[in-house]
């Protein structure tokens, strides 16, 4: 038994004065000398008073220890349903093991945990560890006994529910030892922690997704200062982490997107939370690469923006690889050239664009035979040619048309600028002309000629389809006719361009085979009648077609470059033939010759002129240039000065045509020429013609008044001529005074025309 020392004392103290009042009150009581009665009496009172006064002392102490009992009681009630609300709103289990009976007490938030009854759970350890994972029970109960050893104790394992799941318990409790060092109890709390290891297994999961993915992850804050960024981030950035915390993503701009493109992303992420889409990024080294990015806006529990998440991946390879893929789908892998699908895309494009104004052509092109060279030289050599082919139209085809092969043996060309039919044949026979050289491949010389279909949009269809259904079956029409050739959708087209075609190749040949004449028409004075001289106008006296006026192969010289050539050969035939004239007529007047705007506008006519006015000893005076309104106006500044030149040579000038053209009356008050030829459109309505004799009238009277001389075109009629004449025009030129015709023979029996003219005198 424990003695309690306050009590001893208490006693102690009680005995000594008990036993002093004995003694001390007993010999006062003697040394009164009292007689016995009185000293009996006084005896008693002493012991009644003695008793009375340790009564009180009793009464006082069993009073203090009562309140203090009640007080103790009460504090210890208190903590203890302090402790019992602690471990319900926390969740946690009481657990205590008395260590001399082995008696283990639970709470009944201990057996809350488990959804049991305390009772259920029992009072001892054997029966605690049935509600143990049975994997889990050996390594408890284990640690149990090594913890037993020493103060602290920390176990996880897991317990039964009674809904049959089990549950992650953490255990958590100390040893208490007695003053002689003895254990006296274990006690802890033990608390559910199976949430709280999901949430770190799935943190941690995210963390090693985290840390392991190949998407680059950026984490803001609201303000924008980065920070996290994940080791992908920096892979494919190439800044470090702790280079770029703390710092904006602005760093990683591009500099390629506007303001609006930022302005609409901030836009979804205020409206939907998250953007999505490509972005275009800078790289620590500069590089500019293309990510694909999602940026998802984070809030806290209030609702206010916390944090803002991208996840974004390089798409460089990604869009490298397109473009592959692109360029595979759209390019034929043989010939490199674009494939049918290209084609007819670009064909697409070409139509909606075109217009009758800006026409465009789609060319097909058949190779002649080709499945002999496949069937006797094997596939091999098909593919060499096919390819070699590809590359020798491409070197002919004008710059921004599309050669494409079709297939098998079959090309496509585009040319969306192909400003008439006459240069989709003249391009086709380039085609034609570039396959005649042989192909020399793997030993063997080849052969090969063409067949090409055109078809002109959008003239012949306005569709895709239609344009190359069209250019097919105009192939099939040039597969028929023989051949080597082409043919257009339209058969007039065809026999008009073949026919072009042909002149302009035969036309090169003119020149050499002397194929080329002069022809004169002679100038009339009108108000005497008097011819003053003549205007050579050129023939082609072509040997199967017969003698071809200018308009049937003018056209042609200007597109091939051809005319200038023309001209000044017209022009030296002309001056010899002036000369010629002077010795043999009295007043032969002057020679009057057209040059093309081709000539013209090449600015060194002048000194052509000069060379051939030298070469031939003509006197300047007797030559007369007629050059048309639209030469002249096409750049006004050089042909002023080109006029002024030749002026200065001492030749005569003369607008032709004049009237069809757009002249600027301005420009028109400052060419140094002398001649108007009023285009005879306005002539052949004349007398009764109303317009016709307004523009008549105002094109003498305007001639006139900028002193120049006016000279009337086409006057078939003497009626014609006299109405010219009474609007005083100077001079006249036309059937009605003679028709052109060869010089050698100057009063020709039989002239060009059937019709004979009617001499002025008539
Ligand atoms: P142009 O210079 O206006 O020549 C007059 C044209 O009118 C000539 O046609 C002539 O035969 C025709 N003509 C003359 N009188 C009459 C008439 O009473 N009635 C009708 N209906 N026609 C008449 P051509 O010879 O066929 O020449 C046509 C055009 O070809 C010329 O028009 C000229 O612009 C051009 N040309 C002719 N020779 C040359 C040349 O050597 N070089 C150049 N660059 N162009 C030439
Ligand atoms: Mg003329
Ligand atoms: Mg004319």
């Amino acid at each position: 038994m424990r003695i309690d020392t306050t009590a001893l004392r208490l006693t102690l103290a009680y005995l000594l004065a008990a036993a002093l009042w004995v003694l001390l009150s007993d010999q006062a009581l003697i040394a009164l000398g009292l007689p016995e009665d009185l000293h009996t009496r006084l005896q008693s009172l002493k012991g009644l008073l003695f008793v009375t006064l340790t009564a009180t002392l009793l009464y006082a102490i069993l009073y203090r220890h009562a309140v203090r009992y009640r007080e103790k009681q009460r504090v210890i009630t208190t903590s203890e349903e302090r402790l019992r609300l602690a471990l319900e709103a926390t969740h946690n289990g009481l657990w205590d093991l008395d260590m001399a009976s082995q008696r283990v007490f639970f709470s009944d938030s201990y057996a809350a945990l488990l959804g049991i009854d305390r009772a259920a759970l029992g009072d001892t350890r054997e029966q605690w560890i049935e509600y143990v994972h049975p994997e889990d029970r050996e390594r408890v109960l284990q640690k149990i006994e090594v913890n037993l050893q020493r103060a602290d104790y920390q176990n996880t394992y897991r317990m039964r529910h009674a809904d049959g799941s089990y549950r992650w318990i953490h255990s958590r409790g100390s040893l208490l030892y007695n003053a002689a060092g003895k254990p006296m109890r274990f006690i802890g709390i033990a608390s559910d922690i199976t949430q709280r290891r999901a949430d770190e297994d799935s943190l941690r999961q995210a963390a090693a997704v985290f840390d392991a993915t190949q998407e680059g992850v950026l984490v803001t804050d609201a303000e924008q200062r980065i920070v996290h960024v994940n080791p992908a981030f920096s892979r494919i950035t190439g800044y470090a982490s702790e280079e770029i915390l703390g710092q904006m993503p602005t760093l990683l701009k591009s500099g390629r997107h506007d303001e609006v493109f930022y302005h609409n992303m901030w836009q979804a992420l205020q409206q939907r939370g998250a953007w999505a889409g490509e972005v275009w990024n800078r790289r620590k080294g500069g590089e500019i690469y293309p990510q694909w990015q999602c940026i998802r806006v984070i809030h806290d529990t209030q609702g206010r923006v916390s944090h803002y998440v991208a996840v974004f991946s390089d798409i460089t390879a990604l869009k490298r690889s397109q473009r592959e893929l692109d360029y595979l789908a759209h390019h034929d892998p043989l010939s490199n050239l674009p494939n049918r699908l290209l084609f007819t895309e670009r064909v697409a494009h070409a139509l909606e664009r075109s217009s009758e104004e800006q026409p465009g052509a789609v060319l097909l092109i058949d190779l002649d035979h080709f499945k002999h060279i496949n069937e006797s030289l094997g596939h091999n050599v098909g593919d060499l040619l096919l390819k070699a082919i590809g590359e020798r139209l491409q070197q002919v085809i004008p710059s921004g048309c599309t050669l494409a092969r079709l297939g098998g043996d079959e090309f496509g060309l585009l040319h969306d600028q192909c400003g008439e039919a006459a240069l989709a044949a003249e391009l086709a026979q380039q085609l034609l002309h570039s396959l005649e050289a042989p192909f020399r491949l793997d030993g063997h010389e080849l052969y090969i000629s063409a067949s090409i279909g055109i078809s002109l949009f959008p003239h012949d269809a306005d569709s895709v389809e239609q344009v190359l259904r069209n250019a097919d079956s105009a192939l099939f029409k040039a597969k028929s006719s023989g051949r080597e050739s082409f043919a257009f959708y339209e058969q007039e087209l065809t026999d008009y361009a073949r026919q072009r075609v042909e002149l302009a190749s035969s036309l090169r040949h003119a020149f050499e085979n002397e194929e080329l004449r002069v022809f004169y028409q002679p100038l009339h004075d009108l108000r005497d009648g008097k011819k003053v001289g003549q205007e050579a106008l050129v023939r082609w006296q072509h040997p199967e077609r017969g003698l071809l006026p200018p308009a049937d192969f003018i056209p042609i010289a200007e597109d091939n470059g051809m005319i200038a050539a023309i001209d000044l050969w017209v022009l030296e035939q002309a001056c010899r033939q002036m000369v010629r004239w002077n010795q043999e007529q009295d007043e032969p007047g002057f020679v009057a010759v057209n040059v093309s705007s081709r000539l013209f506008g090449r600015g060194e006519l002048d000194l052509r002129v000069a060379q051939v006015l030298a070469e031939t000893g003509l006197d300047p005076s007797q030559l007369e240039l007629e050059v048309t309104e639209s030469a002249v106006m096409e750049d006004p500044a050089a042909a002023l000065s080109l006029l002024k030149r030749l002026r200065a040579l001492g030749v005569r000038l003369a607008i032709d045509d004049f009237g069809t053209g757009y002249s600027s009356l301005a420009r028109l008050k400052r060419l140094p020429v002398h001649k108007l030829k009023l285009d005879q459109s306005f002539v052949r309505g004349l007398p009764n013609d109303a317009e016709d004799a307004a523009i008549a009238r105002a094109v003498i009277a305007l001639g006139h008044n900028l002193g120049l001389k006016v000279l009337a075109e086409g006057i078939e009629t003497a009626e014609q001529g006299d109405f010219l004449r009474n609007l005083d025009c100077d001079y006249g030129q036309g059937y009605h005074f003679g028709r052109p015709q060869p010089a050698t023979s100057p009063v020709s029996p039989k002239p060009e025309a059937q019709q004979l003219p009617l001499s002025p005198e008539d």
